[in-house]
């Protein structure tokens, strides 16, 4: 629960997953919150305004976001249980890899720890109940039944819609920071060109973090260019939809490869996990490229071969927004004692919204502690992954 006086005012700019769900739990906590968006809630171009995102809690040894993911959950679940069309599809979630390495034991332990459920899965196993998936060359897999699909665009839009009915006021168009000197934020500039002042202000920016911050985070977030591709099933053919078909990740020797069923027909969805090339989030050319197409449909015609020839539906080019090593970035800005810095969700943040909107909501009131792994301190200059 965020502390502080009960009826501060808080600004947070952007309404992407972070920002939403800090905006979430302040109002909760009784705090007269304005959320501000240049583009609005979960628009085409930002890292959340993708059709759907994965949740799973396995991380390998990380514990601290198989918590966030296991206590966002029920969160998306609640908010999937107002929404009318549903916001959390609980396929399942499938990793597997060639061999049983310490990410795959990780996560066993973790779970086992935090009395979490997760089922290990034999290739047989995997094969009988997954048949749309050739597991040649697979021999560990683990499943998390109730994790799955979070529909990403509808499910912030829902939590900001509900937002403003319960009071909360949502302002389209850019905002900056200003600074007249001393330790704390005198405003926001707003592109109607008001002047807007709370008590205390959010940045949740996403990939627009270094160019909002640039002396502070300019070397510390890196968005790199991704692309993700859906394709069409069989006609008649159920065996993608997500009543058959789980989320799934392919380990692939270190190499990842992800997707989801058919969710709402809209066809199953590819994606390669590995970092692109560094892009600015208001230029990069949203087109999608015959390279990347080409290594999907390799990939895809090896592991699904159901779905060879199918044809190609659509494709979103957008963004990851990684920090250094992949842990998230909410610290107080380090000469803003009035600034919260919300970010980094480094291609893994969005299952995790609902605990980050908790955390950052008490933070920005020092109610917490501070967890080190979000520390501005600990985000390095150059990126060397290691949370996946
Ligand atoms: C292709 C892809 C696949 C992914 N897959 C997964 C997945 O399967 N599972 C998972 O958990 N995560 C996944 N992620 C990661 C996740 O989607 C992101 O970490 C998360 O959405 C980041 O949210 P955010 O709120 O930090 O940023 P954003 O959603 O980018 O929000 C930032 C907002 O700030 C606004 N803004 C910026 N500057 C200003 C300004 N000056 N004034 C006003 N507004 C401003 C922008 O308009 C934007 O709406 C994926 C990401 C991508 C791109």
């Amino acid at each position: 629960m965020a502390q502080g006086k009960k009826g501060e005012h808080v600004a947070i700019v952007g309404a992407g997953v972070f920002g939403s769900w800090t905006a979430h739990h302040l109002q909760n906590a009784g705090h007269r919150v304005t959320l501000i968006d240049a583009w609005g809630a979960s628009h085409s171009r930002a890292s959340s305004g993708g059709e759907s995102r994965l949740t799973r809690a396995a991380y390998g040894k990380d514990a601290i976001y198989t918590r966030f993911a296991s206590e966002s959950l029920p969160q998306w679940q609640a908010l999937s249980a107002v929404s009318g069309l549903p916001i959390l599809i609980p396929c399942g979630v499938l990793f597997f890899s060639a061999v049983e390495d310490d990410y795959f034991r990780g996560s066993m332990e973790v779970h086992k720890q935090l009395s979490l459920p997760i089922e290990q899965m034999d290739r047989a196993t995997m094969q009988r109940r997954f048949p749309m998936i050739d597991f040649t060359g697979i021999e560990f897999g683990l499943f998390e039944a109730k994790f799955g699909a979070l529909m990403a665009r509808r499910s912030v839009q829902t939590l900001v819609d509900r937002f403003v009915r319960a009071g909360g006021e949502c302002r389209l168009g850019s905002a900056l920071p200003i600074h007249a000197g001393g330790s704390r934020l005198n405003g926001v500039k707003l592109q109607s060109g008001e002047t807007l002042m709370a008590d205390r202000y959010v940045f949740a920016l996403g990939p627009w973090l270094p160019k909002i911050f640039p002396d502070v985070l300019g070397k510390k977030i890196f968005a790199t260019r991704q692309e993700v591709f859906y394709f069409a099933k069989p006609a008649g053919d159920k065996s993608y939809s997500p009543e058959a078909m789980p989320g799934w990740a392919d380990f692939n020797d270190g190499d990842i490869f992800y997707g989801f069923p058919d969710l709402e027909n809209r066809g199953a969805k590819f994606a390669h996990d590995k970092h692109g090339v560094l892009v600015d989030p208001d230029t990069h050319d949203r087109r999608p490229t015959q390279a990347a197409l080409d290594e999907i449909i390799a990939f895809r015609d090896r592991r699904f071969p159901g779905l060879r020839n199918a044809p190609l539906i659509g494709a979103e080019v957008c963004q990851y927004e990684n920090s250094s090593n992949g842990d998230f970035l909410i610290d107080t800005h380090p000469s803003l004692s009035n600034v919260l810095l919300v970010g980094g969700g480094s291609g893994h943040g969005f299952k995790h919204g609902p605990e980050v909107g908790r955390y950052a909501a008490s933070r920005l009131f020092g109610a917490l502690k501070e967890e080190p792994r979000f520390s501005l301190s600990t985000k390095g200059e150059t990126q060397h992954r290691e949370v996946h």
